[in-house]
């Protein structure tokens, strides 16, 4: 495809603008540009195209399956996008007087309402932008309660080694040492690596349940009980609540503090930087430590300014139009479509643990590897040539070879069952002609770029000659 510098010429007139009646206002001179601003100049038709050709170029939930495991790259519905584009909503300023945006604080306060109901906490502040925001909050919240108590050597966060990358960064960040500890041979937390690993230094522990695995871990209670019992607290990380919702609480599974993902659970459109957002809960006894409540003991605010308003928009409209029925109703079938997903491949793809799933399902391709040469990355590329998005790959570290798939609730058995044939036919492919696997994709616009090279040395600017 040409880039719009390629397509300007500056020989045909493009100016529609009327002439400006107005006096120029021009910069000073230290400010002033030296050279002329180098700017396409096309028709409004080449223009039209251009961006048309760029946006059939990309590749989202509404062009086909996406089904980015640990993601939640579910589809959006419409009227989200409606309410959050009311004017009322978008037409108001961060430093309007309080009493102006009243209907705006109801949204918020409704959805923290509804958010603590869902996950079993007492309170929830919509501050932090994501979910890596929200775990650093709600790891302040724990250091805060131990050093309030005078309890200032617990210094250590537990993190099971299939957390996500952002869990130990987070509990760095928030200047705890992590320790992580293994899993047992069901992906599940190890209840004796556990009760080694807390003592009185501990802080807390940092848990996915479902795990990162798409694994229901069957010892929760006795997980958040041998920490409560050393003295710690207990972190969930409720980025991807997809499995549970409407169904399981981690409030009454022992958590003390959690964070939901807006932008994955919620029905907020994600991928491309956002914005997200990734509200922290607590329970009562914290609650007076969360941001922006100005108490005593707060830990201060964590962003300028409330929320990323309109994404809590989105999440409201999302949960209330789903209502009390249709929130685990959408759990539901979260589950059945990973589960059928999973039991439909199991055949010839091995999975990484063979029981009943959540929302995800892991393949581990270790064998394939071995036997052809094969690996996850090249089936991944393989999915391009089919128009679907692959799954995860190489998550969670735990699994080699790991490709793993959350198909999530808005998928049809329809096309369930064509991207199960495209993952037989794609594993048949690799079985009898591994070496051509190497090589895809070959109907992408992009082929096979070196990916270390990709991500070292972007090229995304345009080099101008001269
Ligand atoms: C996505 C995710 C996060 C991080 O959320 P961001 O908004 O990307 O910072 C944390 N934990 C889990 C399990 C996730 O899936």
């Amino acid at each position: 495809m040409k880039l719009v510098f390629e397509r300007s010429r500056s020989d045909r007139g493009t100016a529609y603008l009327e002439k400006c009646d107005l006096p120029s206002a021009l910069p000073s001179e230290k400010f002033a540009r030296k050279t002329p601003l180098r700017l396409p100049e096309l028709p409004e038709t080449e223009v039209d195209r251009h961006y048309t050709e760029l946006a059939k170029q990309t590749y989202g939930v509404n062009s086909g399956f996406y089904p980015l495991g640990s993601c939640t790259m579910k589809y959006n519905p419409q009227i989200n996008e409606e309410m959050a584009a009311l004017p009322g909503f978008t037409n108001i300023h961060p430093l309007q007087a309080e009493e102006t945006v009243k209907g705006c604080r109801q949204v918020c306060e409704t959805l923290e309402k509804y958010l603590c109901e869902i996950t079993g906490m007492d309170a929830v502040t919509l501050q932090p932008a994501a979910g890596a925001h929200g775990e650093f909050t709600g790891l302040l919240l724990i250091k805060a309660y131990h050093r309030e108590r005078g309890d200032v050597k617990r210094t250590k966060i537990i993190v099971p080694d299939s957390a996500h990358g952002t869990n130990p960064a987070s509990a760095a960040m928030a200047g705890f040492e992590v320790i992580s500890i293994a899993s047992d041979e069901h992906g599940c937390v190890d209840l004796e690596a556990l009760k080694a690993a807390v003592g009185e230094d501990t802080a807390g522990l940092m848990l996915t349940n479902p795990n990162t695995v798409g694994l229901f871990d069957p010892n929760i209670l006795e997980i958040t009980r041998i920490v409560h019992e050393a003295g710690g607290l207990c972190y969930y990380d409720g980025a991807n609540l997809n499995a549970v919702m409407g169904i399981a609480r981690p409030g009454d599974m022992g958590f003390d503090v959690i964070h939901v993902n807006l932008h994955k659970t919620f029905s907020t459109p994600h991928g491309g930087g956002g914005p997200g957002s990734g509200p922290s809960g607590c329970k009562q006894f914290l609650a007076r430590y969360l941001p922006g409540t100005g108490k005593e003991g707060s830990i201060g605010d964590v962003r300028s300014f409330g929320s990323n308003f309109l994404v809590a928009v989105k999440a409201l409209t999302y949960i209330l139009s789903l209502g009390r029925e249709g929130i685990p109703a959408a759990a539901c079938n979260a589950v059945l479509n990973a589960n059928y997903m999973k039991v439909k491949l199991s055949d010839i793809f091995p999975m990484a643990y063979d029981t009943v799933c959540m929302h995800e399902f892991v393949i581990t391709l270790e064998k394939l590897k071995h036997e052809t040469g094969v690996s996850a990355l090249d089936m991944a590329k393989a999915m391009l040539d089919f128009g679907i998005h692959p799954p995860t790959m190489y998550f969670p570290l735990i699994v080699h070879e790991a490709l793993m798939v959350e198909p999530t609730e808005t998928e049809t058995k329809e096309t369930l069952d064509e991207v199960i044939a495209i993952f037989r036919e794609i594993f048949r492919e690799a079985s009898e002609n591994p070496e051509q696997m190497h090589e895809k994709p070959v109907k992408t616009p992009v082929l096979r770029p070196d990916e270390v090279l990709a991500a070292r040395n972007p090229v995304i600017r345009y080099d101008f000659e001269a």
